[in-house]
């Protein structure tokens, strides 16, 4: 058990929010109880998770995408006064890392996701170094490297092969970041994933040669709440657990 105040301020140090320009507040988003006895970790603030975590007893969620973002105009009703009403009817702290929990450098969506393919991280780059890369190792093909994305993501990615080189670096960087494509290419990338696509990448991948892989939003940030959860709860004696909630994104 721990206090929710000692939980906030040790996780806003460890992934030191402070550092990062975002689109929404990191750190706790709605309080619930003093005391946190069973943390539930999950991608998306969604109401299916936050439904779950009080069906498993949590009193304290913690998740990539939180439910505040730039942009939002700030009335509480329709689907976020819906999730809101349901953490606070049951007391449920919400912690939310966006930025900060794609780039910290062992339980960041990123970090592990590079576990998860078996490359070894040697590099960032891009927008306050969210990108990650690594030698291409064992995966010096496409065919091996699309064939290691669906083993460890579950799911086929989406391919823009290139001009077929050997692949001898990969970046990647979680979630919606097909815009670093360009990053990634100019800090020497032979494949670059990440979990969308949009328009330019296709011509970007056919005129560069460099291979674009996008594997799922959803699927390339399952990472890093888990990873900080279990974590979280070694270092203070917490309960965790982590729920998926399927997405297809
Ligand atoms: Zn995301």
């Amino acid at each position: 058990m721990a206090e929710r105040g000692e939980i906030e301020s040790y996780l806003n140090t460890l992934l030191a929010v402070d550092r990062f320009k975002d689109y929404g507040p990191n750190g706790l988003q709605v309080e619930g109880a003093a005391q946190c006895r069973r943390v539930v970790s999950g991608v998306t603030a969604s109401l299916a998770l936050i439904e779950a975590a009080a069906a498993d007893g949590a009193d304290t969620l913690l998740v990539h995408h939180g439910l505040f973002w730039r942009g939002q105009d700030g009335r509480l009703t329709g689907w976020l006064k819906a999730r809101v009403e349901a953490l606070i009817r049951h007391e449920i702290n919400l912690f939310a890392f966006h930025l900060p929990l794609d780039a910290h450098a062992e339980f960041g969506n990123n970090a592990q996701l590079g576990r998860v393919l078996g490359l070894a991280t040697d590099a960032r780059f891009g927008e306050q170094a969210l990108g990650f890369a690594a030698p291409a190792g064992a995966l010096a093909d496409l065919g091996a490297l699309v064939a290691a994305v669906q083993a460890g993501l579950g799911r086929p990615p989406t391919v823009l092969p290139g001009d077929g080189r050997a692949l001898r670096r990969i970046a990647w960087c979680s979630g919606g970041a097909q815009g670093g494509f360009e990053d990634a290419i100019a800090a020497g990338a032979d494949a670059y994933l990440t979990g969308e696509l949009s328009e330019p990448q296709a011509h970007l991948a056919r005129e560069t040669g460099v291979a674009f892989l996008a594997c799922g939003h959803h699927a390339t940030e399952r990472y890093g709440a888990p990873a900080l959860g279990a974590h979280l709860a070694e270092r203070f004696g917490l309960e965790h657990r982590f729920i998926e909630i399927d997405n297809p994104a």
